[in-house]
């Protein structure tokens, strides 16, 4: 068996334990293998592991990696989009994880307009109101949220956040419980579900699902550290 076959089936039997912790079946919750930076030989042993859904960080990877694997994978971009890649990206990707403005929302309403599609997407919300992060404050997606509605051709289906980096896990834990009360808020306002809570990477996954993530962005814990 492959290192990273061992690994994805360690993490799938995480994923389950922690799942069930918070009384939900494993099946609930969507391992995303973050490959970026990884070459397609590397995904390919994912993918013979059983592994079909994607995470990259870059427009530019997914436009290479994409032609080059079966066309059964999913691929969601879970970093920021500017506007002059929405176009070549849309028809690509299943879910949009980063949406971090309005402008940038209004942006892929209009293109997916163009090519006749309806894009899944989720909100970035800066949760620890850092300078660094891209993403809504919790204030200004209550003030935009209407406004994000009214772009008929997204699906906003959630919300994500990529809180500080922390091994402390129950410092981490605060901020997904907020993003998770943010998102039940929020649904209260806009009249809409929004079940998609993105939350989790390699060092803090159980502690976000325990905490109601519905979707886990696993990288290095799979593909090992990046260079
Ligand atoms: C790189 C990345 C991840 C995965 O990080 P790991 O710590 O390697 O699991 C998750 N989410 C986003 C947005 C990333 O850019």
């Amino acid at each position: 068996m492959s290192e990273i076959q061992t690994n994805l089936e360690a993490i799938r039997e995480r994923i389950s334990a922690a799942a069930k912790r918070s009384g939900r079946a494993a099946s609930d919750v969507e391992l995303l293998a973050v490959s970026k930076t990884k070459p397609v030989e590397i995904l390919q042993e994912a993918i013979e592991a059983g592994q079909l859904a994607f995470g990259e960080n870059r427009v530019q990877e997914i436009l290479l990696k994409h032609p080059q694997l079966p066309s059964k994978l999913r691929w969601h971009l879970i970093g920021p989009l500017q506007s002059n890649k929405v176009r070549k990206v849309l028809p690509l990707v299943e879910m949009i994880h980063a949406v971090d403005s309005l402008a940038i929302a209004k942006d892929i309403n209009r293109i997916a307009g163009e090519l006749g599609l309806h894009p899944k997407v989720l909100i970035e919300i800066n949760v620890a109101a850092e300078s660094s992060k891209h993403g809504f404050s919790p204030d200004q997606i209550r003030e935009d949220l209407e406004a994000l509605y009214e772009l008929d051709r997204l699906y906003i289906q959630g919300v994500m956040c990529i809180p500080p980096f922390d091994l402390a896990l129950e410092k981490v834990r605060p901020y997904f419980v907020n993003l998770r009360e943010l998102r039940d808020d929020l649904e209260k306002r806009g009249g809409a579900p929004l079940p998609q809570l993105s939350m989790g990477m390699s060092h803090d996954f159980e502690t976000a699902i325990e905490e109601g993530s519905t979707i886990v962005r696993v990288g290095s814990a799979i593909f090992g550290s990046r260079a």
